[in-house]
């Protein structure tokens, strides 16, 4: 008898993409009040008249990296089954009295500290309506301090956490966590479910609440898709077979230049995506250029200055601010 190969699972939460608000908007709320770094001015591949933004730790280490399709202007979004309708960060044990504090010099409204799974949680939501929440954790983390951020780098943000989904239905959307991405389900607490890969710590965990069928829509605020990590892109196609095989039709692999992504819908309608860890952002820039300038993928290059002339001129934080930071 033939040994069969267990079937390879995701590892954790590669990176969250969301449509945001006003460009420069976004980059001030990220950068200069969240204090994390812009790791990738760049545009959207399928879009290339709007930028794409990302933010994550000094080296986008994934797992970090939380990244926005600006759109000035846009209505906000309507949270409704099958969407992601929270991105909650991991911040250090002891950190959300500082952000608190922090929060409200920034005049951000936060809500009060709520405890989930045993976890000290601080909710809140950007200046585009896409729910955040900060959670602590002392958890293990690929992580590197960005040590030009405006936020000392014992509360920096370590990453996502978890992401939080609503389905009409938990069978259908559970069942693809379990049997085809190899999550566990790992707890059930006040309506929410929580399901974790590779042991379930921080940045290894979905959570599903079943809600009524209201209608959600897109805009401003939404999560597009999360993107689950594979370690390289032999893996990723395996798992992309796993989930032709289960009927869940996934996109052919797309070279996204710093990482490669197949995407697929879960069965409530949340779009999901497989991305390598590598190469990363370092594939097209200096690490301590990260961010500097605008960068397009090779395809795009002929096609600059229509682009650039299309873009809205953005202040990047760079050289990064006085507040100077205390590390
Ligand atoms: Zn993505």
């Amino acid at each position: 008898m033939e040994n069969s190969a267990p079937n390879p699972r995701v590892h954790g939460i590669h990176h969250v993409s969301v449509i945001a608000g006003d460009p420069q908007e976004n980059l001030d709320f990220y950068t200069r009040i969240m204090g994390m770094r812009l790791v990738k001015k760049t545009v959207n591949q399928d879009a290339p008249g709007t930028y794409h933004l990302f933010y994550a730790d000094a080296e986008g280490s994934p797992g970090t990296d939380l990244t926005f399709f600006p759109i000035p202007d846009l209505p906000r979004h309507q949270p409704g089954p099958g969407q992601i309708v929270e991105v909650p960060f991991a911040v250090p044990l002891g950190s959300i009295p500082y952000w608190q504090e922090r929060l409200d010099e920034h005049n951000v409204p936060f809500d009060e500290v709520e405890t989930r799974f045993g976890e000290q949680t601080l909710p809140f939501e950007d200046p585009h309506g896409l729910r955040l929440a900060l959670v602590e954790t002392d958890d293990e983390r690929d992580f590197v301090p960005w040590e030009h951020g405006l936020v000392p780098a014992r509360h920096q943000l370590r990453g996502m956490h978890s992401v939080r989904l609503w389905e009409t239905q938990l069978e259908p959307t559970e069942t693809v966590l379990t049997d085809v991405l190899g999550f566990d389900k790992i707890g059930d607490e006040d309506g929410w479910h929580r399901f974790g890969v590779g042991g379930g710590g921080s940045g290894k965990i979905a959570e599903v609440r079943v809600v009524a069928e209201v209608r959600g829509s897109g805009g401003s605020g939404g999560v597009h898709h999360a993107a689950w990590r594979m370690r390289d892109s032999e893996e990723e196609m395996e798992l992309r077979n796993v989930i032709a095989r289960v009927g869940l039709q996934p996109s052919a692999q797309i070279d996204r230049f710093w990482f490669k992504s197949v995407y697929f819908r879960e069965p409530g309608g949340a779009l999901f995506e497989l991305a390598t860890d590598g190469p990363g952002f370092t594939a097209d820039e200096e690490l301590e250029h990260l961010g500097d300038s605008l960068v397009l993928p090779p395809w795009l290059e002929g096609k600059r200055e229509k682009i650039e002339a299309s873009l809205i001129s953005l202040e990047t934080p760079s050289p990064p601010v006085q507040e100077g930071p205390e590390l």
